[in-house]
């Protein structure tokens, strides 16, 4: 039997009062996600200000046999952060800018600091940090790395995952891995540093990472474009790519019902085409060279697109405000599928060559499924990334569509599994998806990831019941602890 209050008592004596919440109105915000559908508990919610804090609130935890869970911003859509009982470590303190290095293109910051301040940050050492999502001024860069996020700059520099040199992680014993170098090359033994990325707090606590900058672009164009057809998106998207190369920094796409409800519910928001199409794409290209042109350079290549009859209609940003404008119309998206209803929500990937056939696959069997279902289809085209979320049919009972979840999965994520694709693109797993990987991953790969949790948290007191599909193993501690 744990002895909770003894617990309690030691953290408040090294953290302080102030640092160990218990009542329940200051747990509250911890205790559930932005999306509200679902609501955890907890012993306590700590705060500690730095590594050696964190280190000792996981040793303590570790002897009681309590859970932990990390929390950083809370900005989670799958549960990964949802406490089950035991202590939420929120990482809101640790806030430090440690270093910058504009030579070897380095920053170093601490797991709490906002996404937008570290942007901001690499920004005034004259650099670029280009992890972008709807939820950078809120969300942390330790949850960014914890759930490897993506976002809308992973088609140009890549996932979370691939903007770090180096990590600070606390272990499930309480000790504390340095790994704090910010090496572009370093194959002494094995990588450990992509163990911890992506484990969504199951494996580790970061606590501090060295991310890789990168050069600032000098100029950018943006242009929203009417499309056919998911089918002639590709063509398009393979167009721009292989004449842009790296220049090509986003290729974002939506359904016409998405770029319907923006315009309908979103304040301020104006049709960016003059007619209608049967898809649409907002397209970036960036330059970091004085000589060039973003601009010229994508007007050239819409208008041989044009020529070339791929796509319908295209309007180039003629104003840094109306580039704005248009990443408005892609980025307030999630947002306004509330003021239509119940939303059901997939974030999948698959091959970009399969990229049309999900999508029209897909969007048969939903609706096939139930009459009236308004598939709002949204999101990363150009890294195979859909945002595939359906929203009710009008005045259907919204927790009766919402009781859909089950059956619309298993629809959905059939189709991805059938066309080589994930299930978990940029989300992560957390609670949400946690039986959907056991169904779905490959056993020798459930058995790795099962071999790795025993092994760097044998006794399961990291985020436990998080991504993994439970087993219970002898000895383990159970997800839900109470006392
Ligand atoms: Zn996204």
């Amino acid at each position: 039997m744990t002895d909770a209050p003894a617990l309690l008592t030691r953290l408040t004596e090294r953290l302080g009062r102030a640092h160990v919440l218990t009542d329940a109105a200051d747990l509250a915000p911890y205790l559930s996600e932005t999306r509200g559908l679902r609501r955890g508990h907890a012993l306590a919610v700590v705060r500690p200000a730095d590594t050696a804090e964190v280190a000792f609130t996981v040793r303590a935890c570790a002897e009681a046999g309590v859970a932990v869970v990390a929390q950083g911003g809370n900005t989670g859509h799958v549960g990964g952060g949802l406490p089950q009982g035991g202590i939420v470590v929120s990482m809101a303190r640790l806030t430090r800018l440690r270093a910058v290095d504009p030579v070897n293109a380095s920053i170093t910051v601490e797991a709490g600091m906002v996404l937008s301040e570290v942007q901001a940050a690499a920004e005034a050492a004259g650099m670029l940090f280009p992890l972008s999502l709807a939820s950078e001024g809120s969300c942390r860069i330790g949850g960014n790395l914890s759930t490897n996020a993506g976002g809308t700059a992973v088609l140009a520099y890549g996932n979370a995952r691939d903007l770090v040199l180096g990590l600070e992680v606390v272990l499930a014993d309480g000790r504390v891995w340095n790994g704090l170098k910010g090496l572009r090359k370093d194959n002494a033994g094995y990588d450990l540093k992509h163990l911890f990325l992506g484990s969504e707090g199951t494996l580790g606590l970061i606590t501090a990472a060295v991310l890789k900058l990168h050069p600032r672009p000098l100029s950018r164009a943006v242009a929203f474009v009417g499309l056919a057809s998911a089918e002639a998106a590709l063509g398009l998207f393979r167009a721009l790519r292989d004449e842009a190369g790296a220049a090509l920094t986003a290729f974002e796409y939506m359904v016409p019902f998405g770029l319907e409800i923006v315009l309908r519910h979103r304040a301020g928001a104006r049709p960016p085409l003059a007619g209608s199409h049967g898809a649409y794409a907002l397209v970036e290209v960036s330059t970091t060279r004085p000589d060039e042109d973003a601009g010229e350079f994508l007007a050239a290549m819409l208008a041989r697109a044009h020529g070339e009859d791929r796509i319908g209609d295209a309007a180039l940003a003629s104003s840094e405000a109306q580039a704005r404008d248009f990443w408005d119309l892609r980025e307030s998206l999630s947002e306004v599928q509330k003021a239509e209803g119940g939303s059901i929500k997939h974030d999948v990937s698959v091959p970009l060559s399969r990229l049309p056939e999900f999508l029209d696959r897909a969007t048969r069997a939903c609706e096939a499924a139930l009459p009236g279902l308004r598939v709002c289809a949204f999101g990363h085209f150009g890294d195979g990334n859909i945002h595939f979320n359906l929203s009710q049919p009008v005045g259907m009972d919204r927790a009766a569509f919402l009781a859909l979840w089950e059956p619309f999965n298993r629809i959905v994520h059939d189709i991805v599994y059938a066309l080589d694709g994930s299930i978990a693109a940029e989300h992560g797993v957390g609670l949400l998806k946690r039986e959907e990987l056991g169904r779905y991953a490959d056993p020798v790969a459930l058995d790795l990831m099962r071999t790795l949790k025993a092994a760097l948290d044998p006794r399961n007191i990291l985020n436990p019941g998080k991504v993994l599909p439970i087993k219970v193993l002898p000895g383990e501690v159970r997800p839900g602890f109470d006392v």
